[in-house]
């Protein structure tokens, strides 16, 4: 096994699979590629605290010395352009090639490109890196007026943040709710009022006819009632792709992001897939989902390492996500699909509550609003597949805190 590991892609995935073949006793090497020049950084302070902050920097997932100290070849600013499966060998965009034993491939997912008229204007922005949230905080400071066009969870932290900056905000929005597909509608309308009382407009069920510009540069929307939003700056958060190109065109099976098994593997001998770009059949549900979410490239990174030293375990994790938008920390843990009965604990009207998700009777999912101690109870009852009952969810957190706590121990 001479020529190791190979991951293609630093970000979360990638850096926690390198760190975790370690972890797990890889004594081989291991070469960490990814195309972006930073230090491997955390995504999720860009949206939050990066773009309002003109002195932010990235904030480094590991610090340089950690890949010296482990052993770990990172290189940083190299695009890999085609992988030879058969012939395991990657092909660099520039030239050169690498050869594999085992390859991971952690390439995530980008934003989805608004078909649109006026998309490709200056001035019309996604963001994924911290290239994206540069040009946002730099190019934002010259802007009165923004118009963010998707209220999914990013977009909204974005409207929040540059909001809280002095910026005029409006999102719109083509359903007839915030965070359409993600969460429980009292969320969603909850988070629309207070978004509303800080003086972000929202339109719902719009939709948008062109995007507009003066000189090659964005002037505003025009939405199909024959408004005019003008806006200097109109940032694009319609949801993601997965990056699949690579391992779409060496043959590899896709549904949704590159198809792996519960232990990472994709359908072709010593590849594997983590991350955004995966899809896979969930052992709960037993649907096929793909997850974005730090924590689900961090646990599926643990589990390539395990099975490439041989020592394959199933992904049984339990899903959780956060967000923070404005004064509301959003925390989600589980999955709501197939849920039939929701239970509200705590008090909107105070900004800290949570929903309890049950699905004949068990509990599926929590989604919380400034609630953190339901959302780590949360994540101890549907890992140890504990279900309270509504009583006890109406109780309040003692409660629950209690009827965990009189669980025998294993
Ligand atoms: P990424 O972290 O995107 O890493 C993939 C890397 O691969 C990228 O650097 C990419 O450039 C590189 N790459 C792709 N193709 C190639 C190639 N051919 N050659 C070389 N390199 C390549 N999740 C949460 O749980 N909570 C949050 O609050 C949250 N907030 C977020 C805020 C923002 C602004 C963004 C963008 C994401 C947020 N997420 C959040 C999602 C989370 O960051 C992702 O789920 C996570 O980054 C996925 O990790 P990954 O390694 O699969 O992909």
């Amino acid at each position: 096994m001479k020529n190791g590991v190979v991951i293609v892609g630093s970000g979360h995935a990638g850096v926690q699979a390198a760190a975790s073949l370690r972890e797990e006793g890889y004594d081989g090497p291991v070469l960490l590629v990814g195309d972006e020049t930073e230090l491997p950084y955390h995504k999720p302070p860009l949206s939050k605290t990066f773009i309002k902050d003109a002195a932010a920097q990235p904030q480094p997932l590991r610090g340089e010395a950690f890949y010296t100290g482990h052993t770990i070849e990172l290189r940083p600013g190299t695009l890999v352009e085609r992988l030879d499966a058969g012939a395991r060998r990657l092909e660099l965009a520039g030239g050169g090639n690498l050869a594999y034993d085992h390859l991971i491939l952690a390439t995530g997912s980008r934003p989805r490109v608004l078909p649109l008229p006026g998309a490709d204007l200056a001035g019309v922005l996604s963001l994924r890196s911290v290239a994206d949230a540069r040009l946002i905080r730099d190019q934002s400071a010259a802007c009165e007026e923004v118009v963010v066009i998707g209220g999914g969870f990013i977009g909204l932290e974005i409207a929040a943040t540059l909001a809280a900056g002095g910026r005029k905000v409006t999102v719109i929005e083509a359903l007839d709710r915030l965070l359409g597909r993600a969460v429980a509608p009292l969320i969603a309308e909850h988070v629309r009022k207070r978004l509303e009382a800080v003086g972000i407009r929202i339109l719902l069920k719009t939709t948008i006819d062109r995007i507009e510009g003066e000189g090659g540069h964005v002037s505003g929307v025009l939405t199909p009632s024959g408004e005019h939003l003008p806006a200097k700056m109109v940032i694009t958060g319609i949801g993601v792709v997965p990056n699949v190109e690579l391992a779409e065109t060496a043959g590899l099976t896709i549904a949704n992001g590159i198809r792996i098994d519960s232990a990472m593997r994709s359908s072709v001998p010593g590849i594997l897939a983590i991350g955004d770009n995966a899809s896979y059949r969930h052992w709960q549900t037993g649907g096929d989902v793909r997850l974005e979410s730090v924590q689900n490239a961090t646990d599926q990174a643990k589990l390539a390492a395990r099975t490439i030293v041989g020592r394959p375990s199933d992904y049984t994790a339990v899903p959780w996500f956060w967000s923070d938008i404005g004064d509301m920390k959003l925390q989600m843990v589980g999955l709501t699909a197939g849920s039939d009965r929701q239970i509200l604990s705590g008090d909107p009207a105070e900004n800290r509550f949570s929903v309890f998700h049950f699905a004949v009777d068990r509990l599926t999912a929590i989604e919380s609003v400034n609630r953190p101690a339901d959302h780590m109870l949360g994540r101890k009852m549907l890992g140890l597949g504990f279900s309270p009952t509504p009583e006890q969810v109406a109780g309040g957190t003692d409660v629950l805190k209690a009827a965990l706590a009189a669980l025998p121990a294993e």
